[in-house]
């Protein structure tokens, strides 16, 4: 019989009450250090009080109005985001992938307004992710999501990994822009080199094509600059940003250029819940944390030494790792073992980790992480790798 939650997620058999800073807690009071962080989500890891109060606040005045009437707290986020980012507005979701179809149709109504609405097509990159939307699995572009929900939505060239010719020989009449994530989250962190990211947007400046970045996981702080993109130093026409801006409450957002937005009139797009007060409160409530100066540098400092450590693990069980990769606190580590195998090792040491593709897990703390709490974090990764081992030599000797 079907379960009442409709069966579509393999579900870890594991709850959580409540949570402080990195760590989550049963009910039984065992304590989980959560280097997932809600897949990317809980940038400020959980039951931030300065999260907590402002939400209070907000929770006591107002929920909801509809787009219908001016909302301060949108004003706010996006005046804030303007000022922070390349962008000269912003459209509020409540997902990622609803932050991604904006973009979409903002990339494909761009060139509608300049007479050319037949330039609708969008390129992408295999080991793409941008969502479960039937738009975006078609950017996305992965048979395995894609498989029996009926035709393809058209308009998406996918070209292999980072290959420069393959997307210039995809460029066509109806081209409209070119679609990448700066770092490929669900695809087993795999980076985009800076200067792969600058050919794409040389290539979108001599095509006149938007270039579109995929910051839903990447993005807000995770590699240590506000946005991944700016570590290439370039900058897109149109972004999409979700999971940490919200610090675990649903905001999505969809940052573009002005001129990228010039077909975005009263009228061609809507989202009853999106930017509502709540969300706005919140999203205000993390850039407070995430623009303070010096946070930024602190991520990309307690990075390094995550990474060090990671690199070190690496060095100590060629066995288990094959590779460490990532950017800031955006890690991945691909295995030789099964990534489930060293996934569930870690649960057995109560660290959550996330997997990916590639037979990565990812390894994704709240930006507010400390050294003591990136040590701890690493300290159970060497436990768990040690087990691993433990069990894959005797198996050997059992041969
Ligand atoms: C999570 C994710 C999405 C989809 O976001 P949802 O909030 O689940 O709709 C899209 N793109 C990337 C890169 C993501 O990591």
């Amino acid at each position: 019989m079907i379960t009442p939650v409709l069966p579509t997620y393999a579900r870890i058999p594991l709850s959580f009450e409540y949570g402080e800073g990195a760590y989550l807690y049963t009910g039984d009071g065992e304590a989980y250090l959560d280097f997932g962080s809600g897949i990317a989500v809980n940038s400020l890891g959980h039951a931030h009080p300065h999260l907590v109060e402002v939400l209070g606040e907000q929770a006591a005045k107002l929920w909801h109005t509809s787009n219908l009437f001016n909302i301060p707290g949108q004003e706010r986020l996006a005046q804030r985001l303007v000022d922070a980012t390349f962008a000269d507005t912003v459209f509020f979701t409540n997902s990622g992938g609803e932050a991604m179809e904006c973009s979409i149709k903002m990339a494909r109504k761009y060139h509608a307004h300049g007479g050319q609405p037949e330039r609708f097509r969008i390129i992408t990159f295999e080991g793409a992710f941008h969502g479960r939307t039937l738009a975006t699995l078609a950017a996305g572009g992965q048979q395995k999501y894609l498989d029996g929900f009926g035709p393809k939505v058209e308009g998406f060239d996918q070209v292999p990994f980072c290959d420069l010719d393959a997307a210039k020989a995809a460029i066509g009449d109806e081209t409209a822009g070119i679609l990448i994530e700066p770092i490929m989250g669900e695809g087993g962190i795999k980076l985009i080199e800076p200067q792969f990211l600058r050919a794409l947007r040389k290539l979108c400046d001599q095509h006149g094509l938007l270039l579109i970045l995929d910051e839903i996981q990447c993005g807000l702080g995770r590699t240590g600059k506000l946005y991944a993109h700016e570590w290439a130093n370039i900058t897109p026409d149109i972004l999409a940003s979700a999971k940490g801006i919200g610090g675990g409450f649903p905001v999505g957002a969809c940052l573009a250029t002005q001129e990228a937005a010039r077909g975005m009139t009263a009228g061609s797009h809507g989202s009853t819940f999106g930017g509502n007060p709540l969300a706005m409160a919140v999203g205000n409530g993390v850039l407070d944390i995430v623009l303070e100066p010096g946070f930024l540098e602190g991520v990309q400092k307690n990075a390094l030494l995550l990474k060090q450590n990671l690199a070190r693990i690496c060095d100590e069980f060629p066995d288990v790792i094959e590779e460490i990769r990532g950017e800031g606190l955006m890690m991945g580590i691909k295995c030789k073992v099964a990534n489930t195998e060293l996934a569930s090792a870690c649960l057995e040491q109560k660290l959550l980790v996330v997997g990916a593709g590639e037979n990565v897990i990812r390894i994704l703390p709240p930006l507010i992480s400390d050294a003591e709490v990136l040590n701890e974090g690493v300290a159970r990764i060497e436990r768990a790798c040690h087990k691993v081992r433990a069990i894959n030599t005797s198996k050997t000797a059992a041969q």
